[in-house]
């Protein structure tokens, strides 16, 4: 036991049952995933200590000499991993990085075109309650009924109609690649500017497996921690013409000083996604959740779209008689944490959905493959179908633990 376990027993006793929670489920939460040792080790060093305000070679405090490298490493790694003109690694967060991009391409009451949130848009996107649908005028566009994929004429009929700023594309639940060259055409077009938000498939992008949004966007931002597996955070990336807008949007606009310890993990995150393991983990990814999908709509669920192209699926549970709510309960009793999620044209409510999104970034980490998916698939398909049967149930869950139990999750030991 190191100080914390002395200092604050209560805080330490809970990260200790955390770590136990992370190594004995099988996490399939599409937005997570596991960060190796080497980034918990930057995001847990001394930078914490240390106040960066600006830029490097332009810091409002003294001392900057080591974070300065830091983040300029930062930088340089981005630019070779996603190409583009100018990247800032500042922003705290995902829901940061899109509000700089905001704030440097809108003036409140602007025009945007952005992914209902009910098809699987984020709530960054629009959403009333968030700051984005409060300043912005913010118009949803959505998916086809029968193809459940972007309805690119309803994209461009929107453009012509409402002429937007800004055209948002990238979402948080939506299981086909996502072509930006339409989105382009459509911006192209009626004179906006394109901003992709590629939080959720980072990964498959550094990995050249999927559609790049960075040639074709003017805005594109990422969060660091999903798919591409750094620590919690966020990046802009855009043409060197909006360097200097962006960067003043981040600092003063939004932050003060820079998080440069979690800045130093994502540096160490961009060295790993750099190196051809990385593209082998992507690859397995994307396997894993067809494999996974596959054998869910084999055992009679429906899957929106059909299927999947990249790390999550879309999961209508409502043949099997039940809903998103009870579903994820369900599969967290077996030790299986997925999240209730609405589907395109859901007739039940946000708080009790049709779906559950299932993702394969964090069980892939694990080094789980395709014999794993299959298992697993058996045991959600079970558990849906008896989740009243806590027999059956427990059965899972101790199933669950055994698998588990041959699978490390990296710089976690319990
Ligand atoms: C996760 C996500 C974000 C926000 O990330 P946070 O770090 O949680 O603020 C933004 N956009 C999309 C599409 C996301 O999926």
């Amino acid at each position: 036991m190191g100080d914390l376990g002395t200092v604050d027993p209560a805080i330490y006793q809970t990260i200790q049952a955390e770590k136990r929670r992370q190594i004995d489920g099988l996490e399939m939460i599409a937005s997570e995933n596991y960060t190796s040792a080497a980034v918990m080790e930057a995001v847990g060093s001394c930078l914490t200590n240390k106040y960066a305000e600006g830029y490097p070679g332009r810091r409002y405090y003294g001392g900057c000499e080591n974070v300065d490298v830091v983040e300029e490493l930062a930088i340089a790694r981005a630019k070779t991993l996603f190409g583009g003109e100018h990247v800032n690694v500042q922003p705290h967060s995902g829901s940061q990085a899109n509000q700089a991009v905001y704030l440097t391409a809108l003036a409140p009451g602007d025009v945007v075109l952005g992914l209902d949130l009910a098809h699987g848009g984020h709530l960054t996107h629009g959403m009333k309650l968030n700051i984005s649908g409060k300043l912005y005028a913010f118009v949803s566009y959505g998916v086809t009924r029968d193809s459940q994929r972007i309805d690119f004429d309803q994209v461009a009929r929107l453009a012509r109609e409402h002429r937007p700023k800004l055209i948002v594309a990238g979402a948080s639940a939506y299981p086909r690649e996502i072509p930006h060259g339409k989105f382009a055409e459509i911006a192209r077009e009626v004179g906006a500017r394109l901003f992709v938000d590629m939080a959720h498939y980072a990964g498959l992008v550094a990995a050249k497996l999927h559609d790049d949004p960075v040639p074709v966007a003017d805005f594109v931002t990422s969060t660091t921690h999903k798919t591409l597996r750094g620590p919690r955070a966020g990046i802009v990336i855009c043409r060197g013409e909006s360097a200097k807008d962006l960067d003043r949007s981040v600092f003063p606009g939004l932050q003060g000083g820079p998080l440069m310890h979690v800045i130093a993990g994502k540096a160490v995150c961009f060295a790993e996604a750099l190196r051809p393991e990385f593209r082998q983990y992507a690859r397995a990814v994307i396997d894993n959740a067809k494999v996974l999908a596959d054998c869910l709509s084999g055992g009679g669920l429906r899957l929106v779209s059909g299927g999947t192209d990249n790390h999550l699926m879309l999961v209508d549970v409502t043949p099997l008689g039940l809903g998103g709510k009870i579903a994820e309960a369900t599969l967290d009793h077996c030790g299986i944490t997925v999240n209730k999620n609405m589907i395109p044209y859901d007739e039940r409510k946000p708080a009790d959905p049709s779906g559950i999104r299932i993702g394969t970034p964090a069980l892939t980490t694990r080094g789980m493959g395709p014999d794993q998916m299959r298992q697993i698939g058996e045991w959600i398909l079970r558990a849906l179908r008896h989740p009243d049967d806590a027999s059956v149930i427990a059965g899972i869950r101790s199933a669950v633990r055994e698998l588990c139990a041959n699978f490390r999750v990296p710089g976690v030991s319990g």
